[in-house]
């Protein structure tokens, strides 16, 4: 009789509504939230949801970014699309606003829905959740081809591994026919949600195609986990290097101490961070917004504790289109003399040169 495999996977569990993870997590949900999943529905994996220390709700940095807030239904801000992206589709499902690289977005699913997420249009109930159509795929394809002056393409959505590897494998392979693509970024926060979706398979895939980058998307030290750093471990391994973003989170990780910490471990681990976002002016996610002073406040911070290499820039988003500019905290009084970053702050003159 065939041995049942040792390897064969555990299936992975999701919780779809409310009702699921209180039954779960034998906790008492709010009744208020409830309204708050028909607008804007809850999906997590039981992964992610395990990493909740009970003893911590409602402040617990997991929680408060996978459980809904009463707060997502009371913003004043009404745009859905402050970047504008919509404008900037230049084929369904292209984005290309930057003349050297283009974002596909591959699927509108996720394995873990954030409430923070800045593509929240895409997950209202009565939105068809949907992945990349092979005539869609082949369409974005031509236009690649016709504007050889896109050399890299961003792999977003939703969270691009929620897709098959073949699925995967059948888009790269599409994107790298071009001739023209020479960096694939894959953005996916499923190394911190579902970090056993990284298989050896998916590796072995991924490592048949050069030029390809991984950006997971870590932001708060629980995160951290044996596990997640396997899985991260695993992409490093087969010579894919992994840049890590970050959105910046009112109660979750707007602290310089918090923020120091996930960046040591990230750096640790050879994750490079990246990017801290500013939260999008994007209807619903407003009380997580810190304001922009608060970042420059954390970058002036970190210019003083910690390593350039475990600093990410910090970027906003312009909105209508405007891009992305990252921020700098600034030291000048007057464009010639300078505050010092160690401990004393002396006034420094730099020298004229010209
Ligand atoms: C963020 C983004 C990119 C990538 O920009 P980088 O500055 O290289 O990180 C490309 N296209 C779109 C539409 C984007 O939003
Ligand atoms: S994984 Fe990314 S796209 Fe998906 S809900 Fe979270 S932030 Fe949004």
């Amino acid at each position: 009789m065939p041995q049942k495999s040792k390897t064969a996977r555990r299936k992975v569990k999701f919780f779809y509504s409310l009702k699921d993870i209180e039954e779960n997590l034998c906790v008492k949900i709010p009744k208020d939230l409830y309204a708050v999943e028909k607008e804007y529905p809850v999906l997590v994996s039981e992964y992610y949801l395990n990493l909740i220390n009970k003893n911590n709700i409602p402040d617990d940095p997991i929680w408060k970014q996978c459980i809904p807030d009463i707060s997502e239904l009371s913003d004043s801000t009404s745009d859905e699309d402050p970047q504008c992206e919509k404008k900037y589709i230049s084929v369904p499902k292209l984005i290309h606003r930057y003349k050297d690289r283009a974002l596909l977005l591959v699927t509108t699913r996720c394995t873990t829905q954030c409430r923070f997420c800045f593509r929240k249009r895409y997950w209202k109930q009565g939105t068809a959740r949907q992945d990349i159509s092979d005539n869609e795929l082949k369409n974005a394809i031509n236009y690649l081809k016709t504007h050889p002056e896109i050399k890299e393409v961003l792999l977003s959505g939703g969270d691009p591994l929620i897709l098959s590897n073949s699925k995967l494998d059948y888009i790269l392979n599409a994107v790298c026919s071009t001739g023209t693509i020479e960096v694939v970024r894959i953005a996916s926060r499923v190394p911190v949600t579902n970090p056993a979706r990284i298989n050896d398979g998916f590796v072995k895939m991924l490592s048949k195609y050069d030029g390809v980058w991984v950006v997971t998307h870590f932001n708060h030290p629980n995160e951290v986990t044996h596990e997640s750093m396997d899985a991260c471990k695993k992409i490093i391994s087969a010579g894919i290097p992994v840049l890590n973003q970050t959105v910046l989170l009112k109660g979750i990780n707007d602290n310089p101490e918090v923020l120091e910490k996930l960046f040591r471990s990230l750096i640790k681990n050879k994750i490079k961070p990246h990017y801290l976002f500013h939260v999008d002016p994007v209807k619903g996610v407003k009380h997580f917004a810190t304001g922009i002073e608060k970042g420059l406040e954390i970058l002036r911070y970190f210019r003083k504790n910690l390593s350039s290499v475990a600093t990410p820039h910090f970027s906003i988003d312009l909105p209508e289109g405007g891009g992305k500019v990252s921020l700098q905290a600034s030291y000048s009084k007057d464009g010639i003399s300078f505050e010092s970053v160690d401990e004393k702050g002396i006034i420094t003159y730099y020298p004229e040169l010209k």
